[in-house]
């Protein structure tokens, strides 16, 4: 490949490899990295209203001998109200309640913990599934946004060895519900004034604005979940939450075919590819799935998905000390960035966040500063994520759902 003869030969041979330490990264037969893409057979969750579309939700209530109409008035008590409980429904008539509103709002998860840091305003909660299957997400208030990081699977087969989330491999796919119920959940602590930080004397009702897929989970291992619960995060009140898909991203560590798929499925959410090295030499150690895609495909599937919806892509950037923060390795994406278009793309470094095992730290300051340097100086749009919570281990990178 004629741009990774850029890779200086000597700084080829001093390439610090990923290590880790009280801890294996599980292999495959040939020795590789284990992938897990097929989600481990589990009993199902519980058929959730927000597992189904409007005309599904009708249909459900008459397979349960209930009155189809009384959908959209449950619809409406939890896209809106944000609750599940029966005693708040008073529109209800009293008499087959309970029976009506626990047919579509089965319970999901239960609350196990939260953490809380920042002044009371980044929230860590962590979430026991039907089958005792744990995860996790992380409510943040921002200036003029609250953004929730949810999770799309319990657990994550992708082995990144720098994540925590990878290390205890796959759990299970989550289902549609379980994606959208995170965000009902944490709208309902948002309205209850739980989350701090709110500004004083402000009275306009709020709730989450902001989702990102990058809590535990590749969320394009999960596509049909996904694309269902982002379907009802975007649906108007009161059949969905009525947010943007702007606001919205979803990350990968570059799943190109699935890539190519949300191109085409009319709903701009936000993307963001996972790349953190700009050569194959290294992306294959720091990220397992580069043995199927390489950069260059999972970059011109990034491009492709600009060209389809107009939004411009993000491609993040653990900055790990001696890994991959090297200036020659901020020239080299900058001009396999560059040589697809401008304007295009922004690059989101992250300050790599402590993991259990592993051996490595974020980038020095000033090895950081020259890094995003040298990206703007070629013309790329570059901002240093604000990454949070990270003594509460609810930072990028630290999800690991342990109840201990
Ligand atoms: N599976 C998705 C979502 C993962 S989490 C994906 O790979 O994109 C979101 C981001 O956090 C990803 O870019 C991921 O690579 C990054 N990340 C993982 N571990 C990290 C760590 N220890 N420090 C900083 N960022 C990390």
């Amino acid at each position: 490949m004629p741009a990774d003869a850029l890779v200086p030969p000597a700084l080829r041979d001093v390439q610090v490899r990923p290590r880790t330490e009280g801890w294996q990264q599980a292999k495959d037969a040939a020795g590789r990295p284990l992938l897990q893409f097929a989600s481990p057979k589990r009993g199902k969750p519980p058929t959730h209203l927000a597992d189904l579309d409007p005309a599904e939700r009708r249909a459900r209530l008459v397979e349960l001998g209930l009155p189809a109409f009384r959908a959209g008035q449950i619809a409406r008590h939890y896209f809106t109200r944000y609750t599940s409980d029966p005693a708040e429904m008073t529109d209800l008539p009293a008499a087959g309640r309970e029976e009506l509103v626990s047919g579509l709002l089965p319970e999901l998860m239960t609350e196990v913990r939260r953490f809380t840091t920042d002044r009371g305003d980044t929230i860590k909660f962590l979430w026991k599934l039907h089958d005792g299957a744990l995860v996790e997400s992380v409510l943040m208030r921002y200036p003029g946004r609250i953004t929730l990081c949810v999770s799309s699977q319990a657990g994550c087969g992708m082995n990144c060895p720098f994540c925590a989330t990878g290390q205890a491999g796959l759990t299970r796919n989550m289902s549609a519900a379980e994606i959208v119920d995170q965000v009902v959940r944490a709208n309902r602590v948002v309205a209850d004034g739980q989350l701090g930080g709110k500004r004083a004397g402000e009275t306009t009702p709020e709730r989450v604005s902001n989702i990102v897929f990058m809590g535990m989970g590749e969320p394009l291992a999960n596509y049909n979940r996904l694309m269902s619960a982002v379907r009802t995060m975007v649906a108007p009140a009161p059949d969905g939450l009525a947010m943007s898909a702007r606001h919205i991203t979803v990350s990968t560590v570059g799943l190109v075919p699935a890539i190519r798929k949300l191109a085409d499925e009319q709903v701009p959410v936000t993307f963001a590819l996972s790349l953190h090295a700009p050569d194959d030499h290294l992306r294959d150690e720091l990220i397992p799935v580069n043995s199927r895609w390489k950069v260059d495909e999972a970059l011109d599937a990034a491009r492709a998905y600009f060209d389809a919806t107009g939004r411009r892509v993000s491609i993040e950037y653990a900055l790990i000390k001696d890994m991959n923060d090297h200036g020659w390795r901020a020239d080299l994406l900058a001009e396999k960035l560059n040589a697809r278009g401008h304007g295009w793309v922004h690059v989101n470094p992250i300050p790599l966040n402590p993991t259990p095992g592993s051996v490595w730290t974020a980038s020095e300051p000033e090895v950081q500063r020259e890094f995003v340097r040298r990206l703007e100086a070629a013309g790329i749009p570059t901002t240093i994520r604000d990454t949070r919570g990270k003594e509460i281990d609810g930072a990028c990178g630290q999800l690991a759902a342990a109840d201990a």
